[in-house]
């Protein structure tokens, strides 16, 4: 039986980006040029540590186009995340505003990245202790003063993720790949399939069993309801929701561009829904 260890260090060295995975300094000097390039909008959330948590938003969001929340970098250890979505943004051309409005956290826990270690510099999981109480987020005792922060804003989020939620996370101890995927169905529809496929063409996926005593079938954990943000969000009324697992120990860059791809296809794929 294996578990996390919150406090284990781990980085990699990724030659797109030339230089370590837990480098915040270089990570947020490569966002601040996709920012500037795409005209997106940054709206500081609150502070994690001596780091703003940021929310970005595509200009002008028009209320007829679906609106995408895609998020990263809740896990410290899980640094192809946020790395994988400056790869995504360095592809995107800002002509895809026409079509969507799209929000980006695109790093939940820089305190953790920086460390690389999958909890905050405080001790606290940023993924858990998201409650829904009379259609508001709540808090309890395992939040974090990221999740707290987040929680500060559930409505702008909630109206952020109404179409969908990405979470981009990764799972050390793993080889293989898998999602955890919300659909309004009783088994995974094509939404699912198509997602999970996309990680499947850059690792094998997981084969059936239980992935943290959670029931994997088919590389997909189904509406799995925890205390986490992604499925706060599809409480909250987001339609689809999915949390990304790639391999941590796979090679780091690919890594990188399977997140990359994912936030590609689930933006293709809401579209494709409307
Ligand atoms: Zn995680």
């Amino acid at each position: 039986m294996s578990s996390r260890d919150p406090f284990a260090s781990y980085t990699w060295k990724s030659d797109i980006f030339s230089c370590e995975s837990n480098d915040i300094s270089t990570f947020y000097a490569c966002l601040k040029e996709q920012v500037t390039r795409l005209g997106l909008l940054e709206r500081t959330l609150g502070d994690a540590g001596r780091y703003p948590l940021n929310l970005y938003q595509s200009p002008a969001q028009k209320s007829g186009q679906p609106s995408l929340l895609i998020s990263a970098g809740f896990h410290g250890e899980e640094a192809a995340g946020p790395w994988g979505m400056l790869h995504f943004l360095n592809e995107l051309e800002p002509e895809l505003f026409q079509r969507i409005n799209l929000s980006l956290l695109p790093l939940v826990n820089p305190t953790g990245f920086k460390r690389g270690h999958r909890f905050n510099k405080l001790g606290q999981n940023p993924n858990r202790g998201f409650l829904v109480e009379n259609g508001r987020g709540k808090s309890n005792d395992d939040t974090s003063a990221e999740g707290k922060i987040l929680l500060e804003h559930s409505q702008l989020l909630q109206a952020a993720s109404k179409e969908g939620i990405l979470t981009c996370h990764e799972d050390v101890l793993q080889n293989d790949t898998y999602i955890y995927s919300f659909e309004a169905n009783q088994t995974p529809g094509h939404f699912s399939r198509t997602l999970r496929d996309t990680l499947g063409e850059f690792f094998p996926i997981a084969p059936d069993g239980f992935i943290d005593d959670c029931p994997v079938a088919d590389g997909i954990i189904f509406n799995h309801f925890d205390l986490s943000f992604e499925a706060f969000l599809v409480r909250l009324g987001a339609n689809v929701g999915v949390c990304s697992e790639t391999p941590g120990k796979q090679n780091f860059d690919q890594r990188v561009l399977a997140n990359s791809a994912i936030m590609q296809t689930f933006i293709e794929q809401v579209i494709a829904r409307q």
